[in-house]
């Protein structure tokens, strides 16, 4: 998939702009706080139709204006193709758009502009809380299956009035009757993601222990755990079987949910782990082999992508490179010798060779 332009209007600090861009490597060089990330935000935005820092669609909107705009041309699929996106500053939903045609669902896009995000906070992802892993996964995995994206969305909103209801109900005890259906409904939605994400961590960290090798000579082994409720004894059973095997575990911890007003089990809670040659890395590996974890880990996801899709993903490193030694460095940037990469850097450096540079300052290209 290769982006050629992006257009964007009223989007972050952006007002309005129109960038061309390579089909190898872009570099966006600017100052702190000049719109470098906002610039990843719109391109992965545009192609998955999902924020990787907004909490909700208005804060990307340019702050004062009333709709923002983001919109791509992209070769893919082996034709030229649009998207575009109209976001609304108030409760308006966003309109999605492809080829012209007004799309309902960000899943209908699928394909078309999938990315892979790299930046600091990942090279310490398998050392920090289990939040930003499930984010990292969902992040893929989201692209890579649109039916998982609607029913992690459905789970979300599921969750969301199950909290409601255990808050609410010590004001309105008859809140309690409607739990129990909540709860079946939230068992078979949960039973999905776990049935997905089961076959989703199987194989990237297959691809994950691969990189790990190359990396590390072959010394350490590389494995991916993962872990979810622990009633679960095979994630891979049928989703019957996995809803049935929640809907025991609910049952269980009734009591303190309703009494600690807290939904305390379920695959909101999922975690995966890693561990070298048989040593977990979250509590013994060095900073070192972590991070070098955690790029096996996203070249492996890029990998997935673009098996899944028979064309690379693009690739958006946000200031990673200038986090790595040079060794780090050369590895990543020997892995990455095809496909479209967008790097973000406040100073270019050794990078400036590696492709076409744009100077971005406040919200503008530099000419
Ligand atoms: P750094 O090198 O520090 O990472 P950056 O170039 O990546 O900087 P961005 O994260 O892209 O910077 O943010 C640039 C600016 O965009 C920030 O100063 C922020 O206040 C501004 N900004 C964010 N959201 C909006 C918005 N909705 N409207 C206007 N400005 C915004
Ligand atoms: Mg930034």
């Amino acid at each position: 998939m290769i982006l050629k332009d992006l257009q964007l209007r009223n989007f972050r600090n952006y007002e309005e702009v129109k960038l061309d861009f390579e089909p190898g490597v872009n570099l966006i060089v600017g100052d702190n706080a000049q719109g470098k990330t906002n610039l990843l935000e719109a391109i992965s935005y545009l192609g998955s139709g999902r924020s990787f820092r907004a909490q909700k669609t208005a804060e990307m909107v340019r702050f004062g204006a009333d709709f923002g705009e983001v919109c791509g041309n992209v070769f893919s699929q082996e034709r030229d193709q649009n998207l575009r996106f109209v976001l609304f500053s108030g409760s308006r939903p966003r309109q999605i758009w492809r080829n012209g045609a007004k799309k309902k669902t960000a899943g209908e896009i699928a394909g078309v502009l999938p990315t892979v995000l790299f930046c600091p906070e990942d090279l310490m992802v398998l050392k920090t809380g289990a939040s930003s892993r499930r984010r990292m996964g969902d992040q893929v995995l989201c692209q890579l299956r649109p039916n998982y994206d609607a029913a992690l969305t459905e789970y979300n909103r599921i969750l969301d009035q199950k909290s409601r209801i255990l808050k609410d109900h010590f004001d309105n005890p008859a809140l309690l009757d409607i739990l129990p259906d909540y709860n079946t409904r939230l068992c078979q939605v949960g039973a999905l993601l776990i049935s997905y994400r089961a076959r989703f961590y199987d194989s990237l960290g297959k691809s994950a222990e691969k990189f790990h090798s190359q990396f590390s000579g072959g010394v350490e082994n590389f494995t991916l755990d993962y872990k979810t409720v622990s009633s679960v004894k095979d994630p891979f059973a049928p989703v019957s079987q996995l809803t049935q095997d929640l809907l025991d575990h609910l049952d269980r911890h009734y009591r303190a949910e309703v009494e600690t007003a807290q939904c305390l089990t379920g695959p909101h809670k999922d975690d995966f782990t890693v561990c070298l040659s048989g040593i977990d890395l979250k509590s013994y590996g060095s900073q070192g082999q972590t991070r070098t974890a955690a790029i096996s880990l996203k070249l492996a996801q890029r990998e997935l992508m673009g098996r899944e899709w028979g064309e690379e993903p693009v690739l958006l490193l946000d200031d990673v490179l200038s986090e790595l030694d040079p060794g780090r460095q050369d590895f990543v940037l020997n892995q990455i010798v095809s496909g479209q990469v967008f790097i973000t850097c406040c100073e270019p450096g050794r990078f400036t060779k590696l492709g076409k540079t744009i100077e971005i300052s406040k919200g503008a290209v530099k000419i």
